[in-house]
């Protein structure tokens, strides 16, 4: 991977990233995808049937092709998060968590959904070591262990029978006093092989190299405890992350990023796509959709940057 001046950087590697670094890299574009994995959303997405022209796909089949695709036209990936952009005349800045800055022209935003996290002490510091957000990516990590799902719902309930399915004990944690009412879950809350703790926030991830324990709160009696645990899956569904964009680009009341048809924010040269921007519909071959419309605009941005200008009526010509 070259560290010059990219012509394009996309933060997000999953169905608008991905499809944003083929259309630009397919263009000729220098392309750097920053991301902190393949897949996003769609990691957590077994059976995908609406994806045009394929009847039946898993998520994650269905952006390691479109990766492959992209890589095959020169896409370079770095896997990282960004924390943080900027701009200075007309090249943009993406600062990243670990391995530093990296430049461009163009900038598209693609970083979608992020799972919610619980903000506790021992959370990030346990990351990858015992902490998931992941059920589907990580279940098979810990077979026969015990484990906290702390969430509720469907997102949540896939999650515990999945860990099920590993023999695992599963511990579910929640702030409220819902009632279970799944058979599948219910049935093993009688053997003990799940145990629900109602009315119970999680204040703090303990452990040493890897989790160890959690320690709870009753949200009612305010008595703390401390529970035995290998790993905590947080499951408590998704949301918009942009504060690290918010004083750079135009964001609606919800967080989300505001683009225009041709998937321009309120910057020139930053461009968005996908779940994170404004679109109302949050759907795979949208995304995917919107990703290509912001590589074509970000390729003809950086024509006219090149004193090549185009007509918005020719656009359609260049491509
Ligand atoms: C359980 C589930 C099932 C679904 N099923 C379907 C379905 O059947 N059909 C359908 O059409 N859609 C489905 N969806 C919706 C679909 O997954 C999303 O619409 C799609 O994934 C959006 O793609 P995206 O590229 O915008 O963002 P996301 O998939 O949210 O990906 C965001 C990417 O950005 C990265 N990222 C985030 N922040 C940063 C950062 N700061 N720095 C670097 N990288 C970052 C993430 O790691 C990830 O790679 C489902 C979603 C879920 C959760």
């Amino acid at each position: 991977m070259s560290r010059g001046i990219y012509d394009t950087i996309i933060v997000g590697g999953s169905a608008a990233g991905l499809s944003a670094a083929l259309y630009a890299a397919r263009q000729g574009l220098k392309v750097l995808v920053v991301t902190k994995d393949i897949g996003g959303q769609l990691l957590l997405a077994p059976q995908i049937e609406n994806y045009p022209g394929i009847k039946v796909v898993a998520g994650l089949e269905l952006v390691q092709s479109i990766k492959e695709q992209a890589e095959e036209f020169g896409a370079e990936f770095v896997y990282d998060e960004a924390i943080a952009i900027s701009q200075i005349n007309n090249t943009f800045r993406v600062s990243t968590k670990v391995s530093g800055d990296y430049e461009a022209l163009t900038v598209i935003l693609a970083f979608g959904k992020t799972p919610k996290s619980l903000d506790v002490p021992g959370e990030d510091k346990f990351v990858g070591k015992g902490v998931s957000y992941c059920a589907i990516c990580d279940a098979p990590l810990f077979r026969g262990k015990k484990v906290a799902v702390v969430g509720w719902g469907d997102h949540a309930f896939r999650a515990v029978k999945l860990l099920r399915a590993y023999d695992n004990k599963v511990y579910i944690i929640h702030k409220s006093e819902a009632k279970l009412t799944d058979e599948e879950l219910i049935k093993d809350s009688k053997e003990m092989n799940i145990i629900y703790i109602p009315n119970t926030t999680v204040l703090e991830i303990k452990g040493d190299t890897k989790v160890r324990a959690i320690r709870l709160k009753n949200v009612k009696t305010n008595e703390e405890d401390e529970l035995e645990v290998d790993g905590v899956f947080v499951e408590m569904g998704y949301t918009t992350k942009t504060d690290w964009v918010r004083d750079f680009v135009q964001l609606n009341e919800n967080g989300e990023i505001i683009t225009d048809k041709l998937g321009m924010t309120s910057r020139p040269g930053v461009f968005a796509a996908g779940d994170v921007t404004d679109m109302l519909y949050k759907q795979t071959v949208i995304a995917a959709a919107q990703g290509a419309i912001a590589a074509l605009s970000a390729y003809n941005y950086i024509q006219q940057l090149m004193g090549r200008p185009t007509k918005k009526s020719d656009w359609g010509k260049l491509i």
